[in-house]
């Protein structure tokens, strides 16, 4: 656990008592504070107590006395689509609102850094998609390569639930826009931004406020190194409002859908071949064609922005060549979970938007298109383009209806659940095709999260095999 400094005495109240939330209580009072409890669920407030918390409750009048700041849960808005009446009521009062990241951020800069000859690192990863594949396989380079590394965040434990990174070692953090909009501290020493589509807008204002959430990274703390994926306007932007001159290595450029040039320090994947380049010369190059655990276009951008950040950390070239073929993926992201008589099953239950739905319809090929779920604004319209390679869609949940109106000459029929969908796919499948669950929706209309909804699909494949 990393003791929260800074609030010695003080009386801050946590908003929320999910898992990040305990853990930020518990360490609140590790610190020295007395952490004042509080969650609208009876049952919550329940499991905090039984864990020798103590509740506050924050709707009082007088709730607010002394309190000397309010720690709140990602999942609770704060100012759109309108804020949290408690949060509303802790700024009308005056109190600072924050959450464990930037907790997490002041603690560690108040820490005791001057006793370590190599000072621990922080590394922080945003963008739309790739964030936890990112972050994750930057964790696995560094382990493989025999670095101390702890991988926290919105993937692995809460920041504050590690414990105290040593001499040398790196946390690998993987941030959400809703953690970086509102963290009041921000001070990555290595900020990773992966790439930009629409999602969450109704949380930040619209696009220009979810942009500007995760180019707080950036923005708040300088950091020493930026890893920025240009293949978006805003990553252009953000890339050259970093820089000094063309030259600047305290930016590295990545790219997969262009020829980078110039004199800076780059990494790109074309033709799945990662290639470094610095100083208008190629430094190393990696063949991602062969590499299991990172299939597609999508996956080659997570690799060239894991292996920038491994660099910039000091690992060679075939070090991390050879950790990239050993990260087995993570489950729910292009993950083969069976095979049978040339039938590939392959698990994308993450791909809850259309831009990553788009980037698993380009990863594979005759592909049985499992999709639908609770969609999102405009449906899947924006995915017409790419359906090339899908010879049938069996469609479920909510919005199969309205999915369907969508495909045009796309042969598709209704499946309503996963069961079925997975018995007529499997069913119609011939030798050399993929069955790929890629919903292009949210979970919520069936199924308590994207993670159950994987385990359904995996469970039903694993019936018919
Ligand atoms: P995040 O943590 O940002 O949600 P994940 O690594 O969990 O990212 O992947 C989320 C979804 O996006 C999955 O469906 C995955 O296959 C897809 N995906 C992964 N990397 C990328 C990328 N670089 N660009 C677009 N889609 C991606």
């Amino acid at each position: 656990m990393i003791p929260v400094r800074g609030y010695e005495g003080a009386r801050v109240a946590v908003l929320g008592l999910g898992r990040s939330g305990l853990a930020t209580a518990r360490a609140l009072e590790a610190g020295g504070a007395q952490a004042l409890c509080w969650d609208d669920s009876p049952e919550s407030r329940e499991n905090a107590q039984a864990a020798g918390l103590m509740l506050h409750d924050l709707s009082r009048s007088d709730a607010w006395d002394d309190v000397a700041a309010l720690i709140v849960s990602p999942g609770i808005p704060h100012l759109y689509p309108e804020p949290n009446r408690l949060i509303a009521r802790a700024m009308e009062a005056g109190v600072p609102v924050d959450n464990d990241i930037g907790l997490f951020f002041r603690s560690l800069a108040l820490g005791e850094w001057d006793q370590h000859d190599s000072p621990p690192r922080v590394v922080a990863v945003t963008g739309s998609n790739g964030k936890s594949t990112t972050s994750a396989l930057i964790h696995h380079i560094l382990t493989e390569a025999g670095k101390p590394s702890q991988l926290a965040g919105n993937i692995g434990r809460g920041v504050l639930d590690i414990d105290p990174p040593g001499n040398g070692a790196v946390v690998v953090l993987e941030l959400s826009s809703y953690q970086t909009d509102l963290a009041r501290a921000l001070t990555p020493d290595i900020a990773v931004f992966t790439n930009l589509s629409p999602d969450h807008l109704d949380r930040h204002g619209g696009m220009g406020g979810y942009f500007a959430a995760k180019r707080r990274l950036f923005a708040e703390g300088g950091p020493d190194r930026a890893v920025i994926g240009v293949d978006e306007p805003e990553g252009v932007y953000l890339a050259n409002q970093l820089v000094e001159h063309a030259a600047d290595d305290r930016l590295i450029r990545i790219s997969v859908e262009r020829k980078l040039t110039g004199p800076g320090w780059m990494v790109q994947a074309r033709k799945g071949q990662l290639s470094e380049w610095r100083k208008g010369r190629q430094v190393a190059s990696i063949d991602l064609r062969g590499v299991p655990g990172l299939p597609g276009t999508h996956n080659h951008q997570n690799a060239c922005a894991a292996y920038a950040v491994a660099r910039t950390l000091g690992v060679a070239p075939r070090v991390i060549e050879s950790a990239l073929h050993s990260f087995g993926g993570l489950p729910h992201r292009s993950q083969l979970v069976g095979e049978k008589g040339g039938v590939r099953f392959v698990n994308d239950s993450k791909a809850t938007n259309t831009d990553s739905a788009e980037k698993a319809l380009l990863a594979f090929r005759s592909i049985r298109w499992i999709a639908g779920g609770l969609g999102k604004d405009g449906g899947i319209a924006a995915l017409a383009p790419h359906l090339g390679e899908v010879k049938k869609a069996y469609l479920i949940g909510h919005s199969a209806r309205d999915f369907a109106l969508q495909l045009g000459e796309t042969p598709h029929e209704i499946c309503e659940t996963m069961a079925e969908a997975v018995r007529r796919a499997a069913e119609e499948a011939e030798a050399g095709d993929t069955v790929l669950l890629a919903p292009a929706a949210a979970s919520f209309d069936q199924y308590p999260n994207f993670e159950k909804r994987g385990e359904d699909f995996v469970a039903q494949v694993a019936r018919l095999l």
